[in-house]
């Protein structure tokens, strides 16, 4: 860590926003060092210290752990204390991985993570099956494939790929909406004898919306009323032109049933893939994404966690939630005992305390009484009606423009019938204006539903609905994730309401206004504390609270903010124009006789 930077005190967990505001630098600044060190997190994210600590001493601060005695934290060990044994042989590579590295000069490539999508009965899981079943095959004698929530698989040309295994857009999104993306290629699934359908839709918003680059597969080519034209036909209407016709969009015909097409997919997917020139950094300590949990009644809690970078050893402390233990055993996607695991690795871990959410976010800490210490802390503030991560909404965006945070205002609009999604859309969009982009991200007919309410959390955006209303469990989740719904059954309605918060997006112009000229005529000091200036008012008319600054010949001495007014010997709000007052200023008190103070306030003018 940078030593020479000036010290900065950060507490054991800190959010995105808090951690931005400590090291003046946006929220955004801080988001995109943190994806520098793999880790994902939205604005109102908790990080731990550690996590904290790396960005801080990126912007060449000297961070210190605000909670601890001084001492405290310095005698945290450098090295994790002595590994479990349990896992047999040795070798294992882990012995001093605590995040101190530098700049990560040890990056190297990474498999790719891959997440397969589609409309229901369109052939994920089979094609999912079938990838890994050609491994299997393949693979060393004995392996038993275990569902642990993501495989490794090798691509014809003997490079690694991770594939997720739970399908769909749903737990995609879910994660997305808890911070967590772990996926770095998607596969849309189409099968050719069904086409295009409300789910692949779906599929492909939140995919769009994460960001993530996309591969079609149009399935089933084997069944004799295969169409795979029309698929692309349709395709095209959702904005994705294939190669062929001069477009972009990738586009492989496969039969995930009889194994055709399966090796061009691949082979697509790692091009893809190669353009992102995905890296991490196998020797620094490791941080991950929880893909599934659950209590084994013999093994305890097993978390399948995706290593995003680093390397994940027996032995190693580890934190995720308000989880936390110690690695005790991992085992890979084929039930092997393994002693660690790398970048985009999946695992399956014993050792933790408790079964942590899907899409929570790992790390390693220092020693597992550390990593109790701050899950224990996590869990009180959490109980001190602890901060959810919000969504924004059409009255909050206003002040995430303002933390530098969101130039889109993205929409998830659900309608009643399909015929008025396209002029809704259009009409939403032309809200527009140069600082604010509206962009529906998501559109479509029906109810509102959990998928809708995730895609607004993982994108900071807000649903409207036109005559259209929540499932109860949207509902639920919208409230407890914050997220804003809003109903409609007028368009104007809609339309007023977003144009008027994008109005209120605009930055606003804000202008000084003096509202009073004041002269000191005297100082009266009340120990070296306090220091009362016994003013004449000019002009206009001083109020308690007011921006003043105190200027001596024309030079402003310091900024402040009135912080006692007293007219003879009581309190008073505000004092007018000819009148003397008495006046204290927070953090001043070298008056002097002849001084002049300015009070004024700041006014909206755009
Ligand atoms: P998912 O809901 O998208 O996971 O779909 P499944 O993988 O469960 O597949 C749904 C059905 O389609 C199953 O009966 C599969 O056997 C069948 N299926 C999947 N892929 C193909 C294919 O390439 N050709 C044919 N003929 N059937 C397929």
């Amino acid at each position: 860590m940078t030593q020479a930077g000036s010290p900065v005190r950060i507490p054991d967990a800190i959010t995105v926003k808090d951690l931005a505001d400590l090291l003046s630098v946006t929220p955004i600044d801080v988001i995109k060092e943190l994806m520098k060190n793999g880790v994902m997190a939205t604005i109102n994210q908790v990080v731990d210290f550690d996590t904290a600590a790396i960005v801080a001493s990126d912007f060449g601060f000297a961070p210190e752990e605000a909670n601890a005695a001084p001492a405290a934290a310095a005698v945290a060990p450098a090295t994790p204390d002595e590994p479990g044994d349990e896992a047999g042989e040795g070798g294992a590579a882990t012995t001093s991985r605590r995040i101190v590295e530098e700049d990560s000069p040890d990056l190297a490539p990474r498999a790719p993570i891959v997440t397969v999508l589609g409309h229901v009965d369109h052939g994920k899981t089979t094609l999912l099956d079938r990838i890994r079943e050609a491994n299997v095959a393949e693979g060393e004698a004995g392996g038993i494939t275990q569902h642990i929530g993501a495989y490794r698989a090798t691509a014809p040309d003997g490079r690694e790929m991770t594939f997720i295994d739970t399908p769909g857009h749903e737990a995609f999104t879910q994660m997305r909406a808890r911070g967590a993306q772990v996926t770095d290629v998607a596969i849309v699934v189409v099968a050719a004898d069904d086409g295009v359908m409300p789910q692949t839709r779906e599929a492909i918003d939140h995919v769009r919306a994460a960001g993530v680059p996309l591969v079609v597969a149009i399935n089933k080519i084997d069944t004799g009323n295969a169409d795979p034209d029309r698929v692309k036909q349709q395709l095209m209407e959702v904005g994705l032109v294939p190669e062929e016709f001069g477009g972009e969009q990738v586009v492989v015909p496969i039969s995930a049933l009889a194994g055709d097409g399966i090796d061009t997919l691949i082979e697509s997917v790692q091009l893809v893939a190669d353009l992102q020139e995905l890296t991490a950094s196998p020797g620094r300590a490791a941080a991950g994404i929880v893909l599934e949990a659950a209590t084994d009644p013999h093994r305890g809690v097993v978390a399948t966690i995706l290593v995003q970078t680093g390397t994940l050893g027996v032995g190693d402390a580890i934190l995720a939630g308000l989880a936390h233990g110690r690695v005790k055993a991992m085992t890979d996607d084929r039930g092997a005992r393994i002693r660690d695991a790398g970048p985009s690795v999946p695992t399956a871990v014993l050792g933790l305390s408790e079964v942590p959410p899907a899409g929570e976010r790992v790390v390693v800490v220092s020693s597992d009484r550390e990593a109790r210490r701050i899950a224990e802390e996590r869990r009180r503030a959490a109980e001190a009606g602890g901060e959810s991560p919000g969504a924004v909404s059409l009255d909050t965006l206003f002040g995430e423009i303002h933390s530098g945070n969101v130039r889109d205002f993205n929409v998830v609009l659900k309608t009643d019938v399909q015929g008025s999604v396209e002029p809704l859309v259009r009409s939403l969009e032309e809200l527009a204006v140069d600082e604010v982009n509206v962009k529906v991200i998501h559109a479509a007919a029906g109810s509102i539903n959990e998928s809708d309410v995730n895609l607004a959390v993982a994108s900071q955006g807000v649903i409207l609905g036109f005559n259209t209303r929540p499932e109860q469990g949207a509902r639920r989740l919208a409230t407890q994730e914050r997220v804003e719904i809003r109903l409609y059954d007028v368009i104007y309605q809609m339309l007023d309401d977003v144009r008027l918060a994008v109005a209120g997006l605009l930055e606003p112009i804000f202008e000084e206004r003096e509202d009073s000229s004041i002269e000191v005529r005297a100082v009266f000091r009340r120990g070296r504390r306090n220091a009362i200036a016994g003013c004449y008012v000019r002009a206009g008319t001083v109020r308690r609270g007011a921006k003043a600054r105190v200027m001596r010949r024309g030079e402003q001495l310091h900024e402040g903010e009135i912080d006692s007014l007293r007219r003879v010997d009581d309190d008073a709000r505000e004092v007018a124009a000819g009148l003397e007052c008495g006046i204290m200023i927070g953090g001043f008190t070298e008056f002097e006789e002849g001084d002049e103070i300015i009070t004024y306030h700041l006014e909206q003018t755009r």
